[in-house]
């Protein structure tokens, strides 16, 4: 164990290095002068939560409740007066205070997670009440052990055979244990109006969500994926009313740009699918690399990205158990993460988008230790192979050692997708 001096050394250097690279990669983000000007909200979020270390306007009063991974049903928290904060974690800086307590092998959220909850650097993790990690990779499952001396915990035991009953009725006891925790952590009941109006709540954030997600099919891109990234980051930390109404801002600016024909990348461009390990801000050294060499990020299938906030809940059983197990089933039965058996769905999703967003190849992102990703690499290159789409995969994690390495495969892929194309 460290003294208290090197601790707080540790963490005053991790705090300036980290308020200088996120400040310098929303300059760089800024200096393109082709970019939305409604970027400037989402840009500012990250600046205060990040680059400024303050926690955000608008929680005042009101639990916190911090969530890991996509499958804590937040409808439940907003239906109580409270307000959820995903903390998976995209920080390098914390990553080194993470490894005290972890093997080598583990993957950098976790590390960068254990980090961030050792070292005070990022004031919005102290305003959490309690957080909430499901039993999703072997890591998330021992994570809460190591985390609650810092905060109190709540397990939430998820299936890994989603299609049986059993797993959908354990599934849904373990959502009603949930839901009496939150009611009584935050002393307001659940009440089947709360819960429908959480539920719509979420649906307009969706409505916005889709929208952002079919603008990016269009031949000429008018957003560039790190952008469309941004965006979608930001959802883990804004309110669902806020986030919705930027959202829509920025749609509607979207949307005069394509009457306009503003575009930001050439109609010539490889159309690049990520796929993968999450990428969360401010580690965006791959899609910096895609679109920088001249690539267009359109798509992804990433838990922090484009399968966040995909799937629905129905707004209108009659009952309060059919409308809770209308919840549970959202986050369980059209989940593609890759913790669950089998990965069918997600080899189908993926091969849906490839046709709808007219992907020319596929970046395979594995974060060095995130087996869950690493074991279905070669499963799902057979899939595409046989489709004749290019997949490439890149091992990495948050460090920039490997950068010029990643730049060269990366160039040579791009290379690779022009020839194929007739030139670029
Ligand atoms: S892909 Fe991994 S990190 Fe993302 S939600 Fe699933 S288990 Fe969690
Ligand atoms: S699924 Fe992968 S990236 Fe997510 S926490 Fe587990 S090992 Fe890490």
């Amino acid at each position: 164990m460290q003294s208290r001096n090197f601790e707080d050394r540790r963490a005053k250097r991790a705090w300036k290095h980290l308020t200088m690279s996120v400040n310098n990669t929303i300059d760089e983000m800024q200096d393109d002068n082709n970019r939305p000007s409604r970027m400037e909200y989402f840009d500012e979020m990250f600046r205060t939560l990040y680059g400024k270390g303050k926690g955000l306007p608008g929680m005042d009063g009101k639990k916190v409740i911090g969530t890991y991974c996509i499958h804590v049903p937040e409808e439940l928290i907003y239906a109580a007066g409270a307000v959820p904060m995903r903390l998976c974690a995209g920080v390098y800086d914390a990553v080194d205070a993470g490894r005290d307590f972890l093997p080598d092998i583990s993957c950098p959220v976790i590390k960068s997670t254990i980090g961030l909850w050792r070292m005070p650097i990022l004031p919005f993790y102290n305003s959490c009440d309690v957080v909430v990690i499901p039993t999703s990779c072997d890591w998330k499952t021992k994570l809460g052990e190591i985390i609650e001396e810092d905060v109190p915990v709540w397990m939430l035991e998820l299936p890994h055979i989603k299609d049986t009953e059993a797993s959908r009725q354990y599934w849904l006891s373990e959502i009603e244990g949930l839901k009496l925790k939150i009611e009584k952590l935050t002393g307001n009941k659940i009440t089947r109006k709360g819960l429908k109006q959480a539920v719509r709540s979420i649906h307009l954030a969706q409505k916005e969500f889709r929208r952002l997600y079919n603008t990016r099919m269009s031949d000429t891109p008018v957003i560039s994926g790190r952008d469309a990234m941004l965006v979608m980051n930001a959802y883990f930390y804004d309110t669902v009313d806020k986030w919705a109404e930027a959202a829509k801002a920025l749609n509607d600016e979207l949307d005069m740009r394509i009457q306009k024909g503003t575009q930001v990348s050439k109609r010539t461009s490889a159309r690049i699918m990520l796929t993968g390990s999450p990428v969360i801000f401010p580690n965006y050294k791959i899609p910096n690399i895609i679109e920088d060499m001249g690539g267009v990020l359109v798509s992804d299938d990433l838990c922090s990205s484009n399968q966040y906030i995909n799937d629905m809940v129905a707004i209108d059983e009659p009952l309060m158990l059919d409308m809770l197990t209308a919840v549970a089933n959202r986050y369980l039965l059209p989940c593609c993460c890759p913790v669950f058996t089998s990965s069918e769905d997600r080899a189908e999703r993926i091969l849906q988008m490839i046709d709808d967003f007219k992907i020319s190849g596929v970046v395979y992102h594995v974060l060095k230790g995130c087996h869950p990703y690493d074991l279905e690499v070669v499963k799902l290159e057979g899939i595409l192979k046989k489709k004749d789409i290019p997949m490439l995969k890149l091992e990495t994690d948050y460090s920039l050692e490997d950068i010029e390495q990643l730049r060269t495969r990366i160039e040579a892929f791009l290379e690779t997708l022009s020839s194929r194309k007739g030139g670029n």
